[in-house]
């Protein structure tokens, strides 16, 4: 049975190659509570002073703190694995969210701020899904999701790296662990393509120089795809200072219709988000 929007399922089902969770989309009326008017203390405290300047900066700007919560949910206890730090916003509210109390570096910690400063201080629209779309179902909100958090890294993690250099194992691990698996899977080809095409962009913007190029290579080539993820890339490149055009580039490159996304402005000053689609 064809479900409403069942056809777009599989345009980037989170997969285990993305363990990486994209920021959700909070309602503009979701109470967050804030106990604190600052990042709480016993927090800040451990970040270098660096890092605890951009805090105070980006509260500044924004108005409000960057509130930090205990997430248990977000303890995935795998072994060699580091569990990962979130992120939330609105355009009232920050927070950063660990899976557990112990568990704040400050990689991590400049790798949500990032996003969160993207997005409040610096105004960047968020990709969003476009709930009027007549074909709109929840994989695509979820799609939507992953595609932003997607182009993002693109432009936060080389700041990330400059500032934080040992970060790079951390991605580097990612980038290892995502080719083999891409030449291993037989089936779901499609999506297995448009993977291969989001990683490959990240590849070749982020860590040009990776270890992983060369097995990168190989698989777009057993894909038939090696032409298709240059285009991309490129075009990627060319755009990318402009969010809204680079959203266009990646949503048809993968083969995304361009009706079903939105583009989500959150601004802080006058407490308000305004959604604009991205085809009007
Ligand atoms: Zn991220």
């Amino acid at each position: 049975m064809q479900t409403r929007g069942g056809g777009f399922a599989n345009w980037f089902t989170p997969s285990p190659f993305s363990a990486v969770a994209p920021i959700p989309r909070l309602a503009d009326n979701a109470k967050r509570r804030c106990y604190n008017e600052f990042m709480q203390q016993e927090f800040i405290t451990r970040l270098p002073e660096w890092l605890q300047s951009m805090v105070d900066d980006t509260e500044a700007r924004v108005g409000f703190p960057v509130d930090v919560a205990v997430d248990p949910q977000r303890a995935r206890h795998r072994p060699g694995e580091p569990d990962a730090l979130a992120c939330e916003l609105n355009h009232a509210c920050a927070r950063i969210l660990l899976p557990h109390q112990d568990h704040f570096p400050a990689g991590s910690v400049l790798h949500e701020l990032l996003h969160i400063r993207r997005c409040l201080v610096d105004g960047v629209p968020r990709v969003v899904d476009c709930q009027s779309c007549e074909h709109w179902s929840p994989p695509v909100a979820m799609a939507m999701a992953h595609y932003d958090n997607a182009l993002e890294h693109l432009v936060i993690v080389p700041h990330e790296l400059a500032r934080v250099p040992e970060r790079r194992a951390y991605w580097e691990a990612k980038l290892r662990n995502v080719w083999p698996a891409l030449a291993l899977i037989r089936h779901r080809e499609r999506e297995k393509r448009l993977m291969a095409l989001a990683n490959w962009v990240f590849l070749q913007q982020v860590l040009p120089d990776s270890a992983c190029v060369g097995m990168a290579r190989t698989v777009l080539a057993m894909l038939d795809i090696e032409a298709a993820a240059e285009a991309m890339h490129a075009e990627i490149a060319a755009t990318l200072a402009r969010k809204e055009d680079a959203a266009r580039v990646w949503l048809n490159h993968m083969g995304v219709p361009l009706e079903l996304a939105a583009l989500e402005y959150t601004d802080t000053a006058h407490a308000r988000t305004r959604e604009v689609p991205l085809l009007h």
